[in-house]
This record gives C-alpha cells, sequence and structure tokens, in this order.
C-alpha cells in the first residue's frame, strides 16, 4: 500500500514509518519539521520506498494514498503552548484537509488523538464512553480541544461522507528519539539523571500517569488502522480506542525508575504543578484487548532501560 505518515518525522511518527517500510509499504512523510528532526528519519531517506515531502498539513495537498496516519501535531506542553494558535490550527484545519484528501482518494485515515481529551478526569480508569473533564480555556485547551474537534470532524465525515476512519487515544508514550529536555515528563528526568542534575518534580509528585513504550504504541496503531468492520459485532471500529499502557506511576515512583534504569542516584527538585495538570490518568484498554486483540508487553522497567540507552548513544554521537 501506500502510506501518508502526517509527523513523521517526530517521536512517534519516525518509528511507525520505519515498521511501515520495514513491512515492504511506500511510506511518504510528511511533516514541516515544528519539533520532528532529520536526524529520525535519515536511515530510511535511502530506501525506495521512503519519501520525504516538508509540507505544513494546514495548506491541503494533493497525493494518492490508500491509508492516512494523521499525526502532525506537537505533543509536549511547551511545544503546543509555544504557539497555541498554530496549535489549533494544526488539528482542526490540518484534521479537515487530511479528511478531505481521505475523501477525494478513498483512503483510510487514522486520527492520533489522545487521553488529554479526558482533561482531569473524575473517572477512573478511564474507559472510551467518558467523556472527560477539559477546561474549554486554559493553557491546556489549545492541544486538548483542538483533539476533541479533530475528533468531532472524524466522526461527522464518517457519518456525513462515509469517509473510513479510525480514532486513537494515544495515552503517554515514551521511548527512543524523544526529544532531549521537550518538557515531558520522560524525557526530562532522563537528561536530567544523565547531567547528574536534580530531577524536576511537579507538584506533590503524587499525580498519576500509565506510560506505554513505543513500539507497543506502533503496534496497536497498525492494528486499529487495519480491523476491519464487523470484526467484533459488539464495537464500531470508528468510534475512538484507548491505547496506552495500564500500569500507573506517580511521578515521584517514575523519578526512581528512572534513577534505577540510569544507574544514578537521583535527588528531586520540586517544582509548581502547571496549571490544569491532571491529577491521574490510567487507560481502561478493553476495548483494544477485545477489537485489537492488543495489550503492552514491555514493562516500564524494560522501556526505559531501552529509553535511557538511546539517550546515551545520542549523546556519546
Ligand atoms: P512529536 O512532537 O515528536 O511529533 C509531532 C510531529 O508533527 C513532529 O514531527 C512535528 O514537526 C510535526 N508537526 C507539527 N505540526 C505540524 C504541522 N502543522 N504540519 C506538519 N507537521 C507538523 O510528538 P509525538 O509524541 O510523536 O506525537 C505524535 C502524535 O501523537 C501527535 O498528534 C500527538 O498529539 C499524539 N500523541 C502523543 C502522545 C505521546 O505521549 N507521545 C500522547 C497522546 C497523543
Ligand atoms: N512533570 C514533572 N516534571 C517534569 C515534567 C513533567 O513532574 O519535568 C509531571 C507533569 O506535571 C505531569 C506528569 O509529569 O503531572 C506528566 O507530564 P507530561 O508533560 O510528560 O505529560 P502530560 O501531563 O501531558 O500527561
Amino acid at each position: 500500500m501506500r502510506i501518508l505518515v502526517t509527523g513523521g518525522a517526530g517521536f512517534i511518527g519516525s518509528h511507525l514509518c520505519e515498521r511501515l517500510v520495514k513491512e515492504g509499504h511506500e511510506v511518504i512523510c510528511l511533516d514541516n519539521f515544528f519539533t520532528g528532526r532529520r536526524e529520525n528519519i535519515y536511515h530510511l531517506l535511502d530506501d525506495k520506498r521512503f519519501e520525504l515531502l516538508r509540507h505544513d498539513v494546514i495548506e491541503p495537498v494533493l497525493l494518492e494514498v490508500d491509508q492516512i496516519y494523521n499525526l502532525a501535531c506537537p505533543a509536549s506542553p511547551i511545544h503546543y503552548q509555544y504557539n497555541p494558535v498554530k496549535t489549533v490550527k494544526t488539528s482542526v484545519m490540518g484534521t479537515i484537509n487530511m479528511l478531505g484528501l481521505a475523501k477525494r482518494v478513498r483512503a483510510r485515515i487514522l486520527q492520533a488523538s489522545t487521553s488529554e481529551v479526558y482533561g482531569d478526569p473524575e473517572i477512573h480508569p478511564q474507559p472510551e464512553d467518558y467523556w472527560g473533564h477539559v477546561n474549554p480555556i486554559g493553557p491546556r485547551s489549545c492541544y486538548d480541544e483542538g483533539k476533541r474537534l479533530a475528533e468531532t470532524l472524524m466522526m461527522d465525515y464518517h457519518r456525513q461522507n462515509k469517509v473510513d476512519t479510525r480514532i486513537a487515544r494515544i495515552f503517554n508514550t515514551y521511548g527512543p528519539r524523544m526529544l532531549e529536555h521537550d518538557g515531558r515528563v520522560v524525557s526530562n528526568f532522563i537528561t536530567q539523571a544523565l547531567r547528574g542534575e536534580e530531577l524536576t518534580l511537579y507538584g506533590t509528585g503524587e499525580q498519576t500517569r500509565a506510560f506505554c513504550y513505543v513500539d507497543d504504541l506502533v503496534e496497536a496503531l497498525l492494528r486499529l488502522m487495519n480491523v476491519g468492520e464487523g470484526t467484533d459485532p459488539a464495537y464500531d471500529v470508528h468510534d475512538p480506542v484507548n491505547l496506552g499502557n495500564p500500569g500507573e506511576f506517580t511521578m515521584r515512583e517514575l523519578a526512581d525508575e528512572v534513577g534505577r534504569a540510569a544507574g544514578v542516584d537521583i535527588r528531586v527538585r520540586h517544582c509548581p504543578l502547571p496549571q490544569d495538570d491532571p491529577q491521574q490518568r490510567k487507560p481502561d484498554i478493553t476495548r483494544a484487548r477485545d477489537l485489537l486483540g492488543w495489550s503492552p508487553t514491555v514493562s516500564l522497567r524494560d522501556g526505559l532501560k531501552r529509553t535511557v540507552a538511546d539517550f546515551v548513544e545520542r549523546k556519546r554521537t
């Protein structure tokens, strides 16, 4: 198949491109390089099945493809808050453009949504039918509400125009190729631990997240994209599916795990908790288990070891 991956030079996108090329597909990686890096896809540039397109998803694009993974959007709070209006445009205009393309060429399209659609959740763990608890006017809203509207667009294009859609609600994902110090907790902690700096623990450190290793997530994205209608009569494949690792950790526990993976004694420095920071988050992955036969296989301890090794290697070269 010919497959378009928007945001393909980013952290998750580059792993996805690599996997799709490995499976023998022709891959077009579209990216504006806001947070993506050439280094993430250098190793694919010589492959005749891989093509790189510098383009911004807020502008329409004409291509002939069979499938579209729409991942373009900065994911770290410091990046998506850098230019919030642009973040909204990327999620809304970008998704409209990709849906328009999918409609024109009859491609199947998967939208990378997020656990942030649940906001600071009042239900724990979060199932897909929970509507969320999101501040519409806060500093995180450009990302959260942008993604919520992207989901709305996916459902409306499906109902109105019969576009073949899939929605992945991705929970915190980590692994090799995360940007150093990109503001997300795993990359911040690893970078700080390797530099012998104090780990910046926001708030009490008692807030929780559930972390999924990137290879597990890419496997789930492929399964969701390729699951056929009617596979499980209990589920509609066009409805959102939570993708994440249900193992839940406090940020204090994560700091200790990073120290263990990096082989250093860590020291923490408490910093103010950012506004609207969710107190707890953990996916209910019943739907992914039933519909996709998927559940994560990499433990936090193993995944952190692999991620630390990648950060060390990148520091050396
Ligand atoms: P990332 O920042 O590494 O990747 C995003 C990519 O999109 C980058 O390559 C960036 O340059 C590109 N991009 C941004 N705006 C663009 C635009 N207007 N036009 C074209 N390209 C653009 O982030 P990531 O962690 O790889 O996230 C990928 C997707 O997964 C995002 O949509 C994100 O919202 C979603 N997601 C990620 C996580 C996570 O924990 N990593 C969790 C939930 C959802
Ligand atoms: N966090 C932290 N120290 C950091 C960066 C983040 O304690 O250096 C906390 C942050 O307050 C949040 C959690 O770690 O409670 C996850 O933050 P991240 O930005 O990685 O993901 P998100 O909040 O979007 O789930």
